[in-house]
């Protein structure tokens, strides 16, 4: 089929939850994709924050297809597995966790998390979680409570009782929403969606002091900036602040749908047999994946790509805001993971640039979001941002 004849189908067929571009990928390779017609374009979006090692990567194919060659895709959680097992010791020996579990999506993390936060404080009459004015944390019920964002709400009441807002990089906001009833804080390092909006250190280490004064959990949703992004193998790592609960997802399976919950000391042993469970959680496909994601991170050289590219392309951002200061606004974000806040609609840029193929993406209101595979070159960043250039500039007075 070729783009518009899928795209067609889909129309047809789907649930119109998404405003698709009308277009269809049929293969890739590298930082690359090319649609069904043959058109090709340099990826700066990854399958949102997914592809981290880009497309037909050798390692991660090579570990699937002999993984399918054993014949097990899936057994249960019944029994035990060694790929996943394998998978929960490194993320423990990579993140000082104690234990994992392992789910199939972020929404599923954090739902997990938050049954997990309900748990510890119930014993204590806590029950209530602060979460941040801007974050996302998936479309199930809890997590789109958990989500600070109207527009998700909408039409969707009531929401999940005991779910309080604060204003992200607000100490005293976080202080003003926590009371005896709390169990639990959830943010984002690096909020994706909202804006791609990095958190102070001292809001961090601010909330860390909070919640070990008060005895209530820090949940550190890691599904978008964990797994190599900010150039640490999770972004708290780079902030030195310890979060009790941690979520994955995303990119953790290298492009196989995997989520994973990390327990630290406080919360070991609490999710006792029955308590939670996932039927496809950890299965042998999305654990290898895990394995190969896992392993190249410890190596440490795609961690300096991030770190190389990513202030590279800051950079490019940066120059932009100085030359169109009319349309780019601000740069944002930390490694591969970068936001240029702009003065028009966001989709706009996004458009003009995958006419002359390049995928960016949009995050909150005014932000053009960067998350391109963890291994994009200099040179890939460099070529994009001529075409960005040239989106810019047409809708600039400058
Ligand atoms: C994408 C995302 C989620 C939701 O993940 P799904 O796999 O779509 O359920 C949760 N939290 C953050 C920070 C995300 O970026």
């Amino acid at each position: 089929m070729n783009n518009a004849e899928i795209v067609k189908k889909g129309q047809e067929n789907y649930m119109h939850t998404y405003a698709s571009y009308p277009v269809a990928f049929a293969r890739g390779e590298g930082c690359y994709l090319y649609d069904a017609d043959g058109k090709k374009y340099l990826d700066m979006v990854a399958g949102i924050a997914v592809n981290a090692l880009g497309y037909n990567n050798k390692r991660l194919n090579d570990a699937l297809k002999a993984q399918l060659d054993t014949g097990l895709i899936h057994t249960s959680n019944l029994y035990y597995n060694e790929k996943a097992v394998t998978a929960a010791e490194k993320l423990n020996k990579l993140t000082g966790s104690s234990e994992v579990f392992f789910c199939n999506s972020g929404a599923e993390a954090n739902e997990a998390a938050l049954k997990l936060a309900r748990k510890y404080g119930s014993a204590k009459g806590k029950y209530k979680v602060c979460s941040m004015v801007h974050s996302f944390h998936g479309r199930t019920y809890g997590a789109i409570t958990l989500t600070g964002q109207d527009k998700y709400h909408k039409g969707f009441s009531p929401l999940l009782p005991g779910v309080v807002y604060a204003e992200f990089n607000n100490l005293e906001s976080v202080k003003e929403a926590v009371d005896e009833e709390t169990c639990a804080i959830i943010v984002e390092p690096i909020q994706g969606e909202g804006g791609v909006i990095i958190a102070d250190r001292e809001f961090l280490e601010g909330v860390r002091k909070l919640c070990d004064e008060k005895d209530v959990l820090l949940i550190f949703d890691e599904v978008q900036c964990g797994m190599g992004r900010t150039g640490y193998p999770f972004a708290f790592m780079g902030y030195g602040v310890e979060p009790d609960i941690l979520t994955s997802a995303k990119a953790l399976g290298g492009g196989v749908p995997m989520g994973a919950l990390l327990g630290f000391s406080k919360v070991k042993g609490l999710y006792e047999p029955g308590n939670h469970a996932s039927t496809f959680g950890g299965n042998y496909l999305a654990a290898t994946g895990a394995n190969v994601m896992l392993d190249i991170l410890a190596e440490g050289e795609l961690l300096e790509n991030v770190k190389a590219s990513g202030e590279f392309l800051e950079s490019k951002i940066k120059a932009l805001c100085a030359k169109y200061s009319d349309i780019c606004l601000e740069s944002r974000g930390l490694g591969l993971m970068r936001g240029m806040q702009v003065s028009v609609v966001p989709s706009q840029i996004v458009s003009a640039c995958m006419e002359k193929g390049l995928l960016v993406a949009t995050a909150g209101y005014d932000v053009v979001r960067f998350v391109p595979p963890l291994i994009i070159t200099k040179d890939q960043i460099d070529w994009a941002f001529s075409v960005v250039e040239e989106a810019v500039k047409g809708i600039s007075k400058h």
